[in-house]
Parts: structure tokens; C-alpha cells; sequence
């Protein structure tokens, strides 16, 4: 865990978070500044910075991790009309928190241009 991330601390129980999944590899929390009515991050325990330093073997937790997305678009009740998921990396790319995370999207019809 690193002290200093936000995420590793909402892990550890150190910042409160509306968890919505918890397993022994990934939790899923509600996000505090939301864009729509289901916006969900799905975040691994382990503290990997970014897709930038994802290793080969790390492969399938990001499988999981879409899929896990998938059950819980599914329990949000927004499965059928879609939904949108999103994994920032680096600065251009809009990552704010550098602790590997998928944003789960939906509820309202997004913009057909991503960007
Ligand atoms: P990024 O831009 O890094 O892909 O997304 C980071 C997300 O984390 C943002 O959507 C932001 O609202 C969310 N976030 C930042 N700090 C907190 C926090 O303390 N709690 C929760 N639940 N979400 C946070
Ligand atoms: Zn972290």
C-alpha cells in the first residue's frame, strides 16, 4: 500500500468509500464526484500505478476486472441500455489518481465522441 494514494487509504479503510464489490483482489466504491447516476471505480488492492506499469502475468486482473464491471453494470439495472467503461493513463490521458482504476458509466446516454 502507499500512503500517499487516495485509493490504497479508501482500501485500507483509513478514508471512507461507498463500496459497492469487495473481494480479495479488486473493490469497487461509488465515485465521489459523479458524471452520471452509476459511476462506479473498480480498483485493484494491489497498488499498480497505471496501465503503463502493468506486467504480462497482471493480465488477467484487468479481465476480471471487465468482467466484474460487467455484474455490476448488471445489479445497477443498466446492462441492457449500455454503459461505458473507461481507464485513464497518465496526464493527457486524464488520469488524476495514479492507482490503476476502471470507471463504470451509465445511466444517461453518453456522448457518442469520446475525448
Ligand atoms: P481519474 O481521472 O484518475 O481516471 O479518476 C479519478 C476519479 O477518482 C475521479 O472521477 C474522482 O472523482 C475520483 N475520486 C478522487 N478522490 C476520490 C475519493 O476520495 N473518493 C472517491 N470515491 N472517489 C474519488
Ligand atoms: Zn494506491
Amino acid at each position: 500500500m502507499s500512503e500517499s494514494c487516495v485509493f490504497c487509504r479508501i482500501i485500507a479503510g483509513e478514508i471512507p468509500g461507498d463500496f459497492v464489490h469487495r473481494d480479495e483482489e479488486i473493490v469497487a466504491f461509488r465515485d465521489i464526484n459523479p458524471v452520471a447516476s452509476t459511476h462506479i471505480l473498480l480498483v485493484p488492492r494491489d497498488h499498480i500505478e497505471s496501465v503503463q506499469s502493468l506486467l504480462p502475468e497482471q493480465a488477467d486482473l484487468v479481465g476480471r476486472m471487465v468482467l466484474r464491471a460487467r455484474e455490476l453494470a448488471e445489479q445497477e439495472g443498466i446492462a441492457d441500455r449500455g454503459y461505458r467503461l473507461v481507464v485513464n493513463c497518465g496526464s493527457e490521458g486524464g488520469q488524476i489518481v495514479p492507482h490503476l482504476h476502471m470507471h463504470l458509466i451509465g445511466g444517461r446516454k453518453l456522448d457518442d465522441r469520446i475525448g
